[in-house]
């Protein structure tokens, strides 16, 4: 069993600067504190989500606060996974962020049917900086979860458990029962998975309950989530 407050990080959120989201960074760092979490990565949208930041603001991290009201504050970027299987960053700005979520936006993708999307999913997760695929979960885009799970494996990747989806599941078609094919999918090839807000609204910082209670029904081993502890996230990600 796992408890919502043994995920110690929040990794996946956004702030005012991705355009189509409503806190600042103290703000999003304020309910992280109330929320009792160690750590929170901040992880804007990459061009291609319309109203995002422009790359200039991964240019200039280094001034941005790194710790709030007790709180360690990580900068990382979702990125977008294109049609030819590339992410929407390039190398340049791919490298100032401490790590990089890969994602399909319908904002930016067209379903290019199951194989080719999920091509496209493993071409992205071969980037040495992506560490973590996001929203896993929706059968507008479907997804080979077979072989999702096995490029996870193969090149260091974890699968988001995104607790944004489990709030909106008009949103996300058949979310519910493809995150109950992927865990136990991961679970049985021991693949890594990373519980996230998404969180668009402090509000919803450090929200994993609908998560939680997945894995749980799943009987999902907790030895496979890998933000339980800061160290285990750094670890993972080799910072
Ligand atoms: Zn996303
Ligand atoms: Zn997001």
């Amino acid at each position: 069993m796992i408890h919502p407050s043994e995920i110690r990080l929040d990794i996946h959120t956004h702030t005012l600067a991705s355009g189509h989201a409503y806190g600042t960074i103290r703000e999003m760092a304020e309910s992280a504190k109330e929320r009792g979490l160690s750590a929170l990565g901040i992880s804007e949208h990459a061009p291609g989500i319309p109203g995002t930041c422009d790359p200039i603001y991964y240019t200039n991290l280094r001034m941005a606060p790194h710790m709030l009201y007790g709180v360690e504050i990580l900068y990382g970027c979702e990125a977008n996974v294109l049609n030819d299987g590339t992410l929407s960053l390039d190398e340049k700005h791919i490298n100032l962020v401490d790590y990089v979520i890969a994602g399909i936006h319908g904002r930016c993708y067209e379903d290019a049917g199951i194989e080719k999307n999920t091509e496209n999913v493993i071409s992205c997760m071969k980037h040495p900086r992506v560490f973590l695929v996001s929203h896993p979960d929706d059968d507008h885009t479907p997804l080979d979860y077979e072989r999702l799970v096995a490029g996870a494996k193969a090149y260091h990747t974890a699968l988001e458990v995104n607790n944004s989806s489990l709030l909106k599941q008009d949103k996300r078609l058949n979310c519910v029962e493809n995150y109950k094919r992927m865990l136990r999918l991961c679970q049985e090839y021991r693949v890594p998975v990373i519980v996230s807000s998404d969180a668009h609204d402090p509000a919803y910082v450090g929200r994993f309950e609908e998560s939680c209670e997945l894995l749980n029904e799943v009987g999902f081993d907790k030895e496979l989530v890998m933000n339980t502890s800061v160290k285990r996230f750094k670890a993972f990600i080799g910072m």
